[in-house]
């Protein structure tokens, strides 16, 4: 036995929260308080020349990604819902996904009257060109609707010509990814339409919210009639003309999903601090992927040179490792402090639920995402975490990689569960 597993099994033991997320800045608190005090929480109840808190912060998303249009909404989900009708996706369409991704997104595609098509997942966790072009073709699907799933971004330069190639349009979900680029283009603004979630887990915290970003003034403004604008369309400073919902108006359905202005307070002054999270994000980041190098039997993600990522989360892979060597990994890191998912289960836990569970999209096989998954171990990274703080994970992660993958094969035991 080495050092490293000798230490490892009698070692340090984490102390921090995985699921602490940082506190609401100031300038936010004050504001949500001021709409609290005036009262006006919903986007049209506005005094005499005042401009909505979430008008405003369409404003001031959309030129920090360089976008045309913007629209908030009640959460990431329901802008890729809203999305998807507002591309014009017909009853029952077939629409490409990735079958490595979370349950909000083919959640948004059945709720939308779409046929969810998973699409294969590479070791590196983006979209797999060949299964996509073979769907794409198969199907006849016009619509991809690629997540960048844990901020792994595939390369959008190929992917765009492929797609161009087959008349497919894309949608980004950028749960993952706000504040991300490919090749010096945010993320969000490679595809027709761009989305993004507020969620507690993500980017920016509202605790519930989305965005919708695009080019296109029809898309945006159905987009902003489905959201539930009732007829004050004209009060979307951050959307399309008025002629544009001339049109569109008597046609599209109120889906009521507004973002409200309390909300809206408390993400302004969170966009100005997007920048500095994601370097702090990628300092994490950086430290435990330096601190897992070399480890035997675990895999690391390539990260493209073109990609700028903003991981929130930290994947890794443990191929060819079984069940039970799994489990024994995972139960002795959480016993030493260190949250670790695993996509692999049977049974969806928490948030790691897989293409297999989501019955609704019909039965479908992934043959290499079932094998990718099997062996991929996630782990989130809020930022109340320290660069020690990610060095001491990583040091309680090797070693008990090494103590279990080059100790006996264990007993089958009972998979740690974590929420
Ligand atoms: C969080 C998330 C969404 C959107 O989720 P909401 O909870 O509806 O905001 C979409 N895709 C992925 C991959 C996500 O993690």
């Amino acid at each position: 036995m080495n050092k490293e597993v000798v230490s490892g099994a009698f070692g340090e033991v984490f102390t921090g929260s995985f699921t602490q997320q940082e506190p609401i800045p100031e300038a936010g608190i004050e504001a949500a308080v001021a709409v609290l005090r005036h009262g006006r929480l919903h986007r049209y109840n506005t005094a005499a020349g005042e401009v909505a808190e979430a008008v405003l912060l369409e404003q001031e998303f959309a030129a920090l990604v360089g976008a045309k249009f913007c629209l908030a909404v009640a959460s990431g989900g329901y802008a890729l819902g809203c999305a998807l009708r507002a591309v014009g996706m017909a009853a029952g369409a077939p629409v490409l996904t990735n079958a490595f991704t979370l349950a909000p997104v083919p959640g948004a595609i059945a709720a939308a009257g779409g046929r969810p098509i998973f699409v294969e997942t590479t070791p590196d966790l983006t979209i797999d060109f060949e299964d996509l072009a073979a769907k794409a073709r198969a199907t006849g699907a016009r619509i991809l609707m690629l997540s960048h799933m844990r901020g792994h971004i595939c390369d959008m330069d190929a992917l765009g010509a492929l797609c161009a190639g087959f008349g497919v349009q894309i949608i980004e979900d950028c749960a993952h990814t706000m504040g991300a680029a490919w090749r010096g283009t945010p993320s969000g603004r490679h595809g027709v339409v761009g989305c993004y979630s507020m969620q507690t887990y993500k980017h920016i915290n509202a605790g519930e919210g989305g965005f919708l970003i695009s080019d296109d003034a029809e898309i945006m403004a159905r987009a902003t009639l489905l959201s539930g604008s009732y007829m004050l369309y004209s009060k979307h400073l951050a959307g399309p003309d008025a002629a544009v919902y001339e049109d569109l108006r008597l046609h599209t359905p109120n889906v009521s999903g507004r973002m409200d202005n309390l909300r809206a307070a408390i993400l302004r002054p969170q966009l100005p601090l997007l920048e500095g999270r994601v370097a702090r994000w990628q300092g994490l980041y950086r430290v435990i992927e330096t601190g897992l190098h070399g480890v035997t039997g675990l895999v690391l993600p390539h990260r493209p040179q073109a990609e700028h990522f903003a991981p929130s989360s930290f994947q890794f892979r443990l191929p060819d490792w079984s069940q039970a060597r799994i489990g024994a990994f995972l139960s002795r890191c959480l016993a030493r402090g260190v949250e670790l998912k695993w996509f692999g289960a049977d049974k969806p836990v928490a948030f790691t639920s897989r293409y297999d569970h989501w019955a609704y999209a019909g039965a479908q096989s992934c043959p290499k995402t079932d094998a990718v998954l099997a062996g991929l171990i996630d782990m989130r990274l809020p930022l109340t975490f320290s660069e020690g703080d990610a060095a001491q994970i990583a040091r309680i992660i090797r070693a008990e990689a090494l103590a279990v993958g080059q100790g006996p094969e264990p007993e089958a035991g009972e998979m740690p569960v974590i929420q």
